[in-house]
């Protein structure tokens, strides 16, 4: 059993986990990130690549932005979150180009075209630089589940280090959970390691979860193939089998059609001939991902018609996921915090798909919420280049009195005193932070406890049942 001590935990390593652990370290807080697979490489955005909402700052574009998606989502979805992502999503963006040194392609225009990532260049740059802002990480590593201290407030987690094949340990002020969706079973790219486990941690330890009836999404894919690159096919026209429009078939609006007609039994097949030749190079310069399939079946999606089918990506592409009590992603339980598709994203969805572009933004700015970055917080100052790497604490260390909280620290924070965040004692005797957890006691949930004691000695188990770790 190997045991960290840390401020912050991030679990998970895609966007929405590496862009926690980059605003929580550039904020000063001593950072351990911990991925089940190996962090640049994992998760839904690795593998293929996103479209991204990012949209300038001027009012009519915004304001068409907002409005895009709203009827298709039930009104359900609040304004004021959609400005706060698209502010967020921008500036980091921005951020990526200038200090993460991303090559986005540019348009006949000669500008930069931002509005989308290819995956495998942006994780492995966002991987360098959360190495370079001193984020320890744990690869190969799932954390298998959270730790709580007496009074209920999570305190870090355990999980395996499967290469070293040994459990460990991280005692933190504020766990971020950043695992993804639940999405495995759909066999979509990138979705092998996104097996819901932090909404059952999130519930585990009370917290409460929302718009999972939103979560049967299905992704369009060419049949027997896994890139559910759906966006694109807002330029597709569908057909029926015998070459006849599918009328009423879309991407936005109409995949219900499409679902119906292939329960009959028939094939769906699809054409991108709604795009014209500029759209046609940009969709090749932003997401040269999505034609590798086509490429190598010998397809010309923009000229010949291919069958298509549905994916069900859960809540990958549905919206629901841990509730958020809080614009720093909060979750109902004290020490805790969601982000990405592990978090729902109704606030900005609604009861529609965030694909095609708002679950990339969503990653990008509740990540760095999670973190504490307050909204429009610009790029750090400092050039990019290598930072020192803090050294790690011993462990123990911040489970210096009741609890695993934080070592106090004077680093000169540019916004926000993670002791004063993340500090139990601070948090639990103003009463907001405890009295927001709900109860979890045997009487209530039979046969379970969440008592996971983290006492002066360590986290451990003492709910029935539990064997005593
Ligand atoms: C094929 C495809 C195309 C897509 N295209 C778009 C698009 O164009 N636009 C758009 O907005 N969205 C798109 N999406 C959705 C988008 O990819 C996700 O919203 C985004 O990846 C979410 O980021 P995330 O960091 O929350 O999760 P992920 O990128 O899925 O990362 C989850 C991470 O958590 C780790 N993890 C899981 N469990 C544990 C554990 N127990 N312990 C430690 N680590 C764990 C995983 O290893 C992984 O690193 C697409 C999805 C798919 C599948």
């Amino acid at each position: 059993m190997t045991e960290y001590a840390t401020d912050v935990l991030v679990v998970g390593g895609g966007p929405a986990a590496t862009w926690a652990a980059l605003k929580a370290a550039e904020a000063g807080a001593r950072v351990v990130l911990a991925d089940k697979g190996y962090c640049g490489t994992s998760g839904a955005t690795a593998a293929g690549g996103t479209g991204v909402w990012y949209v300038p700052p001027e009012p009519a574009a915004r304001e068409a932005a907002m409005a895009s998606r709203e009827g298709l989502g039930g009104y359900l979805a609040d304004r004021r979150w959609m400005a706060r992502v698209l502010d967020e999503t921008y500036d980091r963006m921005n951020e990526l180009a200038t200090h993460g040194r991303y090559p986005f392609p540019t348009g006949p225009d000669g500008q930069p075209l931002r509005g989308g990532l290819q995956g495998p260049e942006y994780m492995r740059r966002m991987r360098i630089r959360i190495r370079r802002a001193g984020v320890r990480v744990l690869d190969h590593s799932p954390v298998t589940e959270l730790l709580t201290d007496a009074d209920g407030i999570v305190a870090g987690a355990a999980g395996y280090r499967r290469q070293l094949r040994e459990s460990y340990r991280v005692r933190a002020g504020a766990v971020v959970l950043a695992t993804g969706g639940c999405a495995f079973l759909s066999g979509a790219l990138g979705t092998n390691t996104d097996t819901g486990d932090g909404a059952l941690f999130a519930a585990e330890v009370g917290a409460e979860l929302s718009g999972m009836e939103f979560s049967n999404a299905y992704g369009i894919a060419p049949e027997g193939t896994s890139v559910t690159k759906t966006a694109f096919y807002s330029f597709a026209t569908f057909y029926q089998e015998d070459g006849r429009v599918l009328e009423g078939a879309a991407s936005q609006g109409g995949r219900s059609v499409i679902a119906r007609e292939l329960l009959t039994g028939a094939r769906v097949y699809a054409r991108l001939d709604r795009a014209d030749e500029s759209a046609r190079a940009a969709m090749r310069l932003a997401q040269p991902n999505f034609f590798l399939t086509f490429d190598r079946l010998g397809i010309d999606p923009f000229t010949d018609r291919f069958a298509v089918t549905l994916l069900a990506e859960g809540t990958v592409r549905g919206t629901g996921g841990i509730r958020i009590t809080g614009d720093d992603c909060a979750t109902g339980v004290a020490g805790l915090y969601a982000a990405g598709d592990a978090a729902t994203r109704e606030e900005i969805c609604g009861g529609f798909t965030g694909g095609g572009s708002h679950n990339a933004a969503w990653a990008i700015s509740s990540g760095s919420w999670a973190a504490g970055a307050p909204p429009g917080t610009p790029a750090p100052s400092v050039p990019p280049g290598r930072r020192a790497v803090p050294s790690p604490a011993p462990a123990g260390r911040a489970c210096a009195r009741r609890g695993a909280r934080p070592a106090r620290r004077n680093t000169a924070r540019p916004w926000r005193s993670y002791s004063g965040r993340y500090c139990r004692t601070t948090r639990t005797t103003s009463g907001a932070a405890r009295s927001s957890r709900p109860p979890c006691a045997p009487s209530t949930r039979p046969g379970h406890s969440c008592a996971r004691v983290c006492t002066a000695k360590g986290p451990t188990w003492s709910g029935p049942g539990r064997r005593r770790r």
